[in-house]
């Protein structure tokens, strides 16, 4: 397949796209998508068909890497045959998946089966009632079994934890003893300002500087440098004693906007360039209009990507960002 590449305006070459494929989700964690009250209605969901274009889509811009995620993907109806539609139809894309793991236990195999290599899944606690208040549901058992049963199919696994001050700032050893007895990867992200829900505030954050610097006195850190393209911000360190690694994702407190190289597209077909912004380019009605075809949608992500903003800028000029009316769930982790 023939592509040119997307540049923007500064220099960043888009390669990486993420897909929601949905705004619900079958949990409410706090930080999230709590009091989300509002869900797109159902007619202005894409359907899968359409999410298959965007992709191609992306792929005539030179993106080469895809994640999809939600809201919860998984809470979609039939999202395992769409995957498994994405893999048959873009064999060389490098696919990836971010999930609460609380709907897959059973399903790990299969997942290994068509074609996955890996799995994202976000675990914030280590601790079954802290879990169910966070995140509103007592299913940790059903995420453990997850990793667990991933793990066993051959799936690399990657927790993402996200790091809340005063929430599970006390958590740091208990995670550190996962890294040291599991073969996976221990992810914390800054906690983002991205929800009006008024959980966030600065006091919250539990800075990635802040866990490294806490991590080296229960363990020896060995940094380690990816060497593979597309291997994205987090920093990554070898447990010196484990089978696993520890790694920091700072969007806050030392940002990676001069190397940012992803689009994000809403669950109802909006393109937002950045996280941190909330301009949205509408790809739905170009999709489903009779007259303009793949071509203008390659067309306006081209336009959107010379728009594509720092995001630093954005967080420096507010202390929060106005997700417009979305949360975390709706815009697509
Ligand atoms: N439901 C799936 C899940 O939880 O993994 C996928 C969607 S979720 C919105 C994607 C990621 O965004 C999760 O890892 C979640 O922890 C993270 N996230 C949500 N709100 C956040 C915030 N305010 N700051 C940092 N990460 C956040
Ligand atoms: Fe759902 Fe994921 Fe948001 Fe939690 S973080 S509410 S699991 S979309």
């Amino acid at each position: 397949m023939s592509y040119s590449p997307c540049l923007d305006r500064f220099g960043r070459r888009i390669n990486y796209l993420r897909l929601s494929v949905t705004d619900h989700c079958n949990l409410r964690c706090a930080y999230c998508s709590r009091m989300q009250r509002d869900f797109i209605p159902h007619r202005e969901i894409l359907r899968y068909e359409e999410h298959l274009e965007l992709i191609a889509a992306a792929r005539r811009l030179g993106v080469d890497k895809v994640r999809l995620t939600g809201g919860e993907p998984f809470a979609r109806k039939d999202f395992l045959p769409f995957l498994t539609g994405v893999m048959e139809k873009f064999p060389e894309l490098d696919l990836r998946l971010t999930t609460n793991g609380t709907l897959i236990p059973e399903k790990m195999q299969q997942l290994k089966d068509i074609g996955l290599s890996r799995l994202n899944i976000s675990l914030d606690t280590l601790d079954r009632q802290r879990y169910a208040r966070l995140c509103g549901r007592d299913l940790f058992s059903e995420v453990w079994r997850s990793i667990e049963n991933g793990l066993d199919a051959g799936l690399g696994i990657k927790i993402n934890v996200v790091a809340m001050r005063g929430v599970n700032d006390d958590e740091l050893g208990a995670f550190l003893d996962l890294a040291r007895r599991y073969p996976l990867d221990v992810r914390f992200i800054e906690f983002m300002p991205l929800t009006d829900n008024g959980t966030w505030d600065r006091s919250r954050v539990w800075s990635a500087g802040e866990i490294l610097a806490e991590a080296k006195e229960y363990v020896e850190l060995t940094p380690v440098s990816e060497s593979k393209p597309n291997s994205g911000p987090a920093r990554m360190y070898q447990l010196n004693t484990g089978l696993g690694r520890l790694g920091v994702i700072s969007p806050l407190t030392e940002h990676f906007c001069a190397t940012c190289n992803r689009f994000r597209i809403t669950s109802d077909g909006r393109l937002r360039t950045c996280l941190f912004s909330n301009r949205e380019y509408r790809l739905r009605p170009i999709l489903r209009s009779q007259k303009l075809g793949l071509e203008q949608v390659v067309r306006v992500m081209r336009m959107a990507a010379r728009q594509k903003p720092m995001g630093h800028e954005i967080l420096r000029q507010r202390c929060a960002v106005d997700p417009g009316g979305r949360t975390m769930a709706a815009i697509g982790g």
